[in-house]
């Protein structure tokens, strides 16, 4: 049983797309076939995995645009092959005007979920990485998921937007996905010489309570990680005994042992 993530915070600059590839690469070095989408017109994953996605034909935006005009594209089609590993379905600018064609179409919220459909049984793990905002775009990767991973970042008290994104997910398991389940919450950027994340987690266990993980392992803020980016490499390519290759190994694990956890309780729930 194959399961569907979105790493998703409307705010920018949180470590998403870092997450969703690392993250990413970490499940395949465990032996997992890991499917990346890049659900960001701005395609900054599709970039960190080396490719210009304004250089490629077939994107995200392009099968969603499709679907939408009730063709029925062929989405491995679309799939890039990363020597890392990792397939991806990249994004590009196309995936922009989608945010308003999806306005007007039938089962709008539905549009990736059912494209992902066809090829879910070819992978253990897919990762959406999400754009920075609460639209339509989005809204389809939550709809298309099984859980959330939300990346927050340990310099800011994440008050309003948690807020909203919290509406959002109860929106969605309202009406488009009712077995959304909120992974955690992944602290990045973390700063080992302020108390700041530590802060920040104590405000989220005040406001929201237990009812949402916060993974043990933080993501330490660390050039390696950004340089590794620039470098269209994983964390784990660029610097395998970096601080941050290590962070991101213990999170792939924590999130694989949260992930099996599911899966049982999800057999045992149709076994009954
Ligand atoms: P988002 O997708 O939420 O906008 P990104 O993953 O693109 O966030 O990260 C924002 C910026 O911070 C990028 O330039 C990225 O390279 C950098 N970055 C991400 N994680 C780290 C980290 N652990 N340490 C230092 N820089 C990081
Ligand atoms: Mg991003």
């Amino acid at each position: 049983m194959s399961q569907t993530i979105a790493i998703c915070n409307q705010k920018g600059g949180v470590g998403k797309t870092t997450t969703t590839l690392n993250l990413g690469v970490g499940l395949s070095r465990q032996g997992k076939s890991v499917l990346l989408v890049d659900a960001d017109p701005q395609s900054d994953l599709t970039a960190s995995l080396g490719w210009n996605g304004d250089a490629l034909e077939n994107s995200l935006g392009r099968l969603m645009y499709l679907a939408t005009q009730e063709y029925k594209p062929i989405v491995k089609d679309t799939i890039i092959h990363h020597p890392e590993g990792v397939d991806l379905i990249p994004s590009n600018l196309d995936l922009s005007s989608m945010e308003s064609q999806l306005v007007n179409a039938m089962s709008r919220e539905k549009v990736l979920s059912n494209l992902l459909k066809d090829v879910k049984k070819d992978y253990d793990y897919i990762l959406i990485d999400c754009m920075p905002s609460l639209g339509m775009i989005t809204i389809n990767a939550l709809t298309a998921a099984d859980s959330v991973i939300i990346p927050v970042q340990a310099q800011f008290l994440p008050a309003k937007g948690m807020t909203q994104l919290m509406k959002s997910i109860d929106m969605v398991r309202n009406h488009t996905n009712d077995k959304l389940k909120i992974g955690g919450i992944v602290m990045t950027l973390v700063d080992g010489r302020t108390n700041l994340a530590k802060e920040v987690i104590d405000t989220i266990r005040m406001k929201y309570g237990m009812q949402i993980r916060i993974f043990d392992t933080q993501i330490p803020v660390a050039v390696k990680a950004a340089e590794a980016t620039k470098a269209g490499q994983s964390i784990f390519e660029y610097d395998r005994s970096s601080r941050p290759a290590k962070a991101y190994e213990e999170l792939t694990k924590e999130v694989m042992r949260f992930a099996e956890r599911e899966k049982r309780r999800d057999e045992a729930a149709i076994a009954r």
